[in-house]
């Protein structure tokens, strides 16, 4: 069952009026023609060019149960609503996504969120729901108040499934998520292998944290691809691994205190550029997907930097 998201009824008139809507369909069209010539003269001077038309970033804010997202142009996204599993889907036509489907797990409302490329000529942005939640496509709107920048605000309860069923691990450190738990291709060794924790892109020396009240177990160089590392045990036997660090400052044994500076983001080991390699391990032996311990405030997608990970 598909149900069409209602633009709303103040904020863009411009999705209703028939007259402008045709102006809308022009533009995109010339905003195509745009996109063509872009693509020609980065062919004719074979480097990576910024393409006129894209999707600069996709977020999921849990705090205020809403969805953002900003796009280079003004063109007209379209929203359906789809049950069995409840998800809603937007497409951006005319906007050409260049990459892999990145899909982020979320929560337990919020299950994920992914975008990626339907056809040629059109990037989709899906939003998973649990099945549990039920959404009335008349409740939802596509608002834009700027050119290009589009907000979808979700019912309050779905917010609010996903902060009640969050555990006490506080996030290690600021920055965009680059990459996530799970199978992929390795950005370096190029083989197929599971990415034992994410990823989090940030400029060298930016403080890392302890995600909860521990202990450290291991501070310091490996020899294993993760460069400097800070072990930490916590309650329970959980471990948490904080990877490729450019300074360590703490030392095996040490207590150290949720929230506390342990470490700082770098590149050391097996790393693109500078991130943090964070990984949980609650039997203290396998990695499990750190977003199920997190205590996340918004989910994004930073889809027009060329973020670092390994
Ligand atoms: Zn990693």
């Amino acid at each position: 069952m598909q149900n069409p998201v209602s633009p709303s009824s103040h904020t863009s008139n411009l999705l209703r009026d028939p007259r402008l809507r045709n102006k809308s369909k022009s533009l995109n069209f010339r905003l195509l023609l745009l996109t063509l010539c872009g693509l020609t003269s980065s062919l004719a001077i074979a480097t990576p060019t910024a393409h006129a038309n894209r999707l600069e970033t996709f977020v999921y804010d849990l705090t205020d149960s809403k969805i953002e997202f900003s796009l280079k142009n003004d063109i007209e996204p379209k929203g359906t609503v789809i049950s069995n599993p409840t998800r809603i889907v937007i497409d951006l036509p005319g906007i050409v996504y260049q990459g892999p489907t990145v899909r982020r797990r979320v929560g337990r409302g919020v299950q994920a969120v992914r975008v990626g490329q339907v056809d040629a000529n059109t990037t989709r942005m899906v939003v998973e729901f649990s099945p549990e939640v039920t959404l009335n496509p008349q409740d939802l709107r596509l608002k834009s108040r700027q050119p290009g920048r589009w907000t979808m605000q979700l019912p309050q309860n779905i917010a609010a499934i996903d902060l009640n069923s969050i555990t006490s691990f506080a996030l290690p450190v600021t920055g965009a998520i680059s990459s996530g738990f799970g199978w992929r291709v390795h950005p370096i060794t190029g083989e197929r292998k599971l990415h034992k924790g994410v990823d989090f892109a940030a400029p060298t020396g930016t403080p890392i944290f302890a995600a909860a009240d521990g202990v450290v177990t291991y501070s310091g160089w490996t020899d294993d691809g993760y460069g400097n590392v800070v072990e930490l045990r916590h309650d329970n036997g959980v471990l948490t691994l904080y990877a490729h660090t450019n300074k360590v400052y703490v030392s095996k044994g040490q207590v150290v205190n949720k929230g506390q500076a342990i470490a700082e983001v770098g590149t050391t080991g097996r790393s693109t550029g500078p991130h943090l390699h964070f990984e949980v391990q609650p039997d203290g032996r396998t990695a499990v997907d750190p977003m199920d311990y997190l205590q996340l405030r918004q989910v994004t997608l930073d889809l027009a930097s060329n973020s670092f990970k390994d």
